[in-house]
């Protein structure tokens, strides 16, 4: 009792220099929050420094990049030598389920074979609905996004271009699409893209 350390349940220190940020050094999840606030307080990044033990990892953390190479050490699933940036796990493994989470997610908006009298009555029901109109739209900062009945992620972009289907997007031209307009995450999470993209 009377200690100056804080300690969480899960018995790790918090160190009373960063408070102010409200986010403390640690390696276990490098997150872009921990950058932007490196980049700003140099005590920061030194604390987290000492943390990250791979010096390749962090260089690899401050520089924005997604991966590092961990030549030591492949992984034992698919053999990549590739790391990711934010915990260390495969980044071999990891676009793979990316792939796969967005093969499921759009199988799910767009069923094509084996396609039940049911679900084609549901079909044409979702259609009628969006054919009236239907859909639930929302702003998100000068982004415009409306969700419609049969799936469709309508978006219109703050320039005024527009796309009528963001499902049929390959992952790489979202993760692009993300990077010249942020809050695309955030239409993705709230359409419930919750496997796609991660940060
Ligand atoms: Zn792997």
């Amino acid at each position: 009792m009377g200690t100056p350390i804080r300690k969480r349940p899960h018995g790790r220190r918090i160190d009373e220099r960063f408070a102010l940020h409200q986010c403390q050094p640690r390696a276990d999840k490098l997150n872009a929050r921990q950058r932007e606030i490196c980049r700003a307080d140099p005590a920061f990044l030194e604390a987290l420094k000492s943390r990250v033990g791979s010096p390749e990892r962090f260089a690899a953390f401050l520089a924005g990049s997604p991966f590092y190479i961990e030549w030591e050490d492949s992984c034992k699933r698919c053999g990549d030598y590739k790391r990711r940036v934010r915990d260390r796990s495969c980044y071999g493994c990891h676009l793979k389920r990316g792939r796969e989470n967005f093969e499921r997610m759009k199988a799910g908006v767009a069923p094509e074979a084996g396609r039940s009298q049911a679900s084609h009555l549901d079909l044409l029901e979702r259609r009628r609905r969006e054919r009236s109109g239907e859909c639930i739209e929302k702003q998100f900062d000068g982004l415009l996004a409306r969700r419609w009945p049969t799936g469709r992620l309508e978006i219109i972009y703050p320039d005024g271009e527009r796309d009528e289907d963001i499902n049929q997007r390959t992952p790489r031209e979202i993760l692009n699409a993300i990077s010249h307009v942020p809050q695309l995450r955030q239409v993705l999470i709230w359409a419930g893209w919750t496997a796609w993209p991660e940060e």
